[in-house]
This record gives structure tokens, sequence and C-alpha cells, in this order.
């Protein structure tokens, strides 16, 4: 019983949630509903008064319940091929609120909470479901299935009734006997049990061997859909399977994985058959019981032949509406067990509060960022990739960062950009610690390009804009600045081209130029701090001279951070931060550095000779 509870309990909320986004969805299927119901009733009704006024001869008033029959028959008929065209549109909507739900949720977290394996496991294991077991629209669907059957079950369960009540004229031999109101009464109780108690069984024992063979089998669909989604289905992999000669490894690996699937939906097919078939054999004995007792009651005279067709309909819907409701119930529990996943994504929580305080708008630029004793490891990690980190950037100030790989310097940034919050220490921004200020309005100081920048299958513009109102001057200017704008000139639709060829004929772009418009990017922003990770890495040595030219130009006014691994790009930046294990163990302008002894030193060195 609890676990029917907390079913629906799930299956109520996604119907609430359903219900917000379009208060019609729900009101239309019960509608439907109604007017199925009503159809099925008045044509009972209907036929059966038919008949016995046609035996009785009397023909004007059979003519008028056919005609009454005809007129429900298209009415009904009618509204309800309304309200499927309309709902039709709405099973698509559903579908899809799911999958924005997903998105819509996963957005709202924070960047810490999304990389955590759990919540990404269960974004995963949703989305697989409801692809393969059918998600809200198929949840309301059975709910209705389930509505239809009860008030089918409701309405028939009284014509039941009525027959077994029904008297036998002719009491003489077993079959009288058998058509007595008790004696029915007590058979048709004793058929209905059994059959509950089959189904029950039935459906208990497939429900479980389903959900065993489901989830054993789930790291196998994601693996699969691994390989199809994001090594077959990414143009961009063709390359490396090719040089590497990949395929057939890739191949080997994808069958593998099909043959697991394969074997699993072969199981699961054979359960639901099984299943099938067992419901099947119940509700045969339920029907040829039920059809017995209508035959019993009609031959002992307890019924008309009108009538005959009224309670062998109403035996019909009955068992078929019984079944309904133990199918759909099931499907419905299966539905719910999944999407218990899906709610407690939707629940879950940010690690972190997004804080409140909005950030200062300072048209001055002004804004003073610095980091105290902050040290820092990642989540389900213990090693501290930051220890003790203290300094304060110089306002308007042009701050290099440099070290050897996996020194700190991209998680100084991150943690500068709040994507993560410092283990110990605090950063602040004009003496308040960041954590206290609205994220979005704190987020809206930086304008960053990282290592692994990603531009979208959208027009350039949109990828140069990212969301801000389109201004075609402005986009020029920052295309100017990041030395792409003779790049975009050449295209045929200039800042209306499509990039890459995922939906539209767009065109495929080098590293270099993709940098570049990632550089344009956080340019277009127009924040009063600008970060660049490594943004020359993927430009040739001209574009990279004619970056480092405008330089000066690109980051006026404004506070800058460059994170740069060519020690001779530090020279445009009046401060160096040197990290070394996680610590800052220098600082200074890149004479001073050149001149000390340290790492920086040895770095310069070390590079120098192949600039000489
Ligand atoms: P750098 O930018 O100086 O090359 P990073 O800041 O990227 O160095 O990395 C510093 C250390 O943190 C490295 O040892 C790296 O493996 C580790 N690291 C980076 N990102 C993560 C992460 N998401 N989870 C766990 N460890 C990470």
């Amino acid at each position: 019983m609890r676990d029917l509870v907390s079913i629906h309990k799930i299956g109520f909320r996604l119907l609430r949630k359903i219900h917000q986004v379009d208060s019609l969805i729900i009101p239309l299927h019960l509608l439907n509903v109604c007017f199925s119901l009503v159809r099925v009733y008045a044509g009972l009704f209907l036929t059966a008064g038919m008949i016995d006024d046609l035996l009785a001869g009397d023909y004007a008033k059979a003519a008028g319940l056919a005609i009454a029959l005809l007129f429900t028959e298209l009415s009904a008929g009618t509204v309800i091929h309304l309200i499927k065209r309309k709902t039709k549109g709405y099973d698509h909507k559903i579908w899809l609120i799911f999958y924005v739900w997903l998105r819509e949720k996963a957005f709202s977290l924070d960047y810490e909470t999304m990389e955590r394996q759990e919540v990404s496991e269960k974004i995963l294991f949703s989305e697989r479901t409801a692809d393969m077991h059918g998600s809200l629209g198929v949840m309301l669907y059975h709910y209705c299935n389930i509505l239809e059957a009860l008030l089918n079950v409701l309405l028939s369960f009284f014509l039941v009734i009525g027959l077994c009540l029904a008297r036998p004229q002719k009491a003489a031999g077993p079959l009288g006997a058998l058509a007595l109101p008790a004696l029915s009464l007590i058979l048709f109780a004793a058929v209905l049990a059994g059959m509950a108690l089959c189904s029950f069984g039935v459906f208990r024992r497939f429900a479980s061997k389903q959900m065993e063979i489901f989830t054993s089998h789930t790291g196998v669909e994601n693996k699969l859909s691994y390989l199809l989604g994001q090594i077959y289905g990414n143009s961009r992999t063709g390359k490396i399977i090719r040089i590497y000669d990949m395929a057939q490894m890739l191949l080997e690996n994808t069958g593998r994985e099909q043959k697991q699937s394969i074997s699993y939906f072969e199981r699961m097919c054979d359960v639901g058959r099984q299943e099938g078939d067992a419901n099947k054999a119940t509700s045969s004995v339920f029907m040829v019981c039920s059809y017995l007792l209508v035959a019993v009651k009609t031959v002992t005279g307890a019924i008309t032949v009108g009538a005959f067709t009224r309670y062998a309909g109403a035996m019909n819907q009955f068992g078929n509406a019984c079944f309904t409701i133990i199918e759909s119930h099931g499907r419905l529990r299966e539905i719910c067990t999944y999407m218990q996943e899906f709610l407690a994504f939707l629940d879950t929580e940010n690690l972190h509060a997004k804080g409140s305080i909005p950030v200062e708008k300072r048209m001055d630029g002004e804004y003073e960022l610095a980091f105290e004793h902050v040290s820092f490891h990642y989540p389900g990690s213990d090693i501290m990739v930051l220890k003790d980190v203290n300094c304060k950037l110089n306002i308007k100030g042009k701050l290099a960062v440099v070290g050897r790989n996996g020194a700190g310097k991209t998680t100084f940034i991150k943690l500068l950009c709040r994507l993560y919050e410092p283990t110990q220490g605090r950063i602040t921004l004009n003496g308040v610690d960041i954590r206290k200020y609205d994220e979005e309005e704190y987020r809206s100081l930086f304008g960053v390009v990282f290592q692994d920048f990603k531009l979208f299958a959208f027009p350039l513009w949109e990828n140069v804009t990212a969301g801000f109102p389109r201004c075609g001057e402005r986009i020029w200017q920052a295309l100017r600045q990041a030395d792409a704008d003779q790049m975009v000139e050449k295209m045929e639709k200039k800042l209306d081209t499509w990039l890459y060829k995922d939906y539209e004929d767009g065109v495929e772009i080098s590293g270099g130029e993709a940098q570049k418009l990632a550089l344009a990017r956080a340019l277009y922003k127009d924040a009063p701090v600008v970060i660049l990770d490594e943004p020359t890495a993927a430009l040739d040595p001209r574009a990279e001279a004619e970056i480092y030219a405008r330089f000066n130009e690109m980051v006026e006014g404004r506070t800058s951070i460059y994170i740069s691994h060519r020690m001779s790009s530090c020279r445009f930046c009046d401060d160096i931060l040197v990290f070394e294990d996680g610590r800052i163990a220098q600082r200074g302008s890149h004479e001073e550095l050149a001149a000390a002894k340290g790492s920086y030193a040895g770095m310069w060195e070390s590079q120098a000779k192949y600039y000489a």
C-alpha cells in the first residue's frame, strides 16, 4: 500500500508540473475520457433497446433509437476526433518539456554541483529511461487509461450486478439453479477474485523481473550512447579515427556493447511477451465465465435477448477495464519508479548559495579583486591544487599568470570566476567576499576565453554576441580586435554565416579561426575584467603577433589576466604571477623576474634560446 501511495505521489507531482506548463492539457484528456465512455454506454443501451423493440415489433421506437444511436456516435465521435487532433500537438509538447526541464535544471545548478558524477548519472538515467519506456506523455496516457477504466468498472459493475440479480423464469434443472441471484453473485465474485489474484501475481512477478534486467544494464546503454552519439555522431572525431585507423577498434567495441544491448532487449521482450500471455490466459478464463453467466440468464428467461447484448457488452467492458487498470498501473509504476531519479535531479540542491548582494555598477571599472589565503581541492579529491594563495589584482592592470602544466593556473581562474568556491580562505571584490554577491551579476564582470573554449553550431553573430543584444558595429569591432574581421569578410553570408555543418550548410573553421572568434566573444561582452587562458595556442605566428600588437587596445580600461606558456607574451604585462605547485612562487615585472634567480628566469631562458 505504501508502495502504491509513493508511486502516485510521484505521478501526481509530475501531473501538477504538466498542468503548470499548460492548463489545457489535462482537462482535454479528461474530456476525451468522458466522451469515450458516453459513446460506449450509449451504444450498449440503445442497441439493447433497439433489439428488444424489433423483437416486439415496435419498429417506430426501434427507428427512433437507431437515430439516437447514430446521433450519439456522430457527435461523440466528432468531439473525440477534435480532442485527439488538439492533444496530438500536446503529446509532442509534453515530450519536449521533459527534456527542457532537464536542461533548465542543469543550467540552474552551479558548475561544481553539475560536475558531480551522481548528478550527471541522474541526467543520463532520466533521458535513457524516458527514451526507452516513455516519459511524461506516456504517464499521462496511462493515467487517462486508468481513469477511463475505473469509471468503466463502476458503470459496468452496476449492470453486472443487475444481471446477477435477474431472476430466472424457468427455475428448473441445474441451469435454473445457476441463474438464481445468490448463486450468480457468489460465482461472479469468485471468478472476479480469482482473476484479480492471478493478475496481480503476474504483474508483481514480471515487474520485478523487468526492473532487475533494466538496472543490471545501465552501463551498457551509457557506453553505447557515448560510442554512437559522441564518437560516431561527431564529425570532429573523424580525423583522429582515420589518422590512427581506429575504425576497426571502435567497431569491435560497439559490436560488443551492441550484442549485450540486443540480448537485453530480447530478455525484456521475452518478459513482456510472457506477461502478455499470462494476462491473456487469465482474461480468457474470465470472459468465458462471464459469457456463460449471460447465456444462462438468457436461456433461463432472466433477461431478454436485447438485454443479452447489453450485459454481454457490460461484461466485456468490465473485464477489459479490470485488465487495463492492472496493465496501465503496471506501466505507470514502472515509469514513476524511473521518474523518481528525474525528480531527484530536479530537487538537487546547489552546493553553494547563489548570493544576493548586487554588484556595484561602476563606469570607471574600478573593481579590485583579491585572493586571501585561498586553498582549494577539487570535489572528490583531497589533493590541494591551490595552497594559501594570496594576491591582489591591480585595478586595470595587465597580469600574466605563468607556470608549468598542472601548477594551478586554470584553477586559479576558475575560482576567480566562481565556478568553484575556495576550500579555505576567501576571494574578495572591493573588499567583500565574492560569495555574497549575486552570482549572475558577479559573473557579468568577466569576459573569459578558456583553453577549451566552445563555439556552437549557430550563426556567427550569435557565437560572438552570446546572448547579448545584436549590434553589428560592435560585433565588427570585436572581430577586428580579435583579428577575425578579414576572415568573416570573406564569408559569403558574413555575420549570418552558420558555423559547422551540424544543422545548416555552415562553414568549418580552423582551430586558430575558432580561437579568434572565442576572443571576439569575450571582447563583445565588454566586461571590466578580461581573462585569456592560452588565447594564442592555436594561432600561427603572424596571427599571434597581430593579437599581441592589439593587446593594449583590446584590454584598455579593463583589468586583464593572461595565462600563457609562451614567456615572450608575458612582456606585454606589467605584473607577472609565477605559479609553482599550487603556490605563488614569484611576482613582479618581466625585468625583475628575469633578473631574479627563480623558476621564471629558468622558464624564460629555456624558451629564449628558441627565439634567439
Ligand atoms: P594548469 O592550468 O596550471 O595547467 P590546472 O589548474 O588546470 O593547471 O590543474 C591543476 C591540477 O588540478 C592538475 O593536477 C589537474 O590534474 C587538477 N585538476 C584540474 N581540473 C580538475 C578537476 N575537474 N577535478 C580534479 N582535478 C582537477
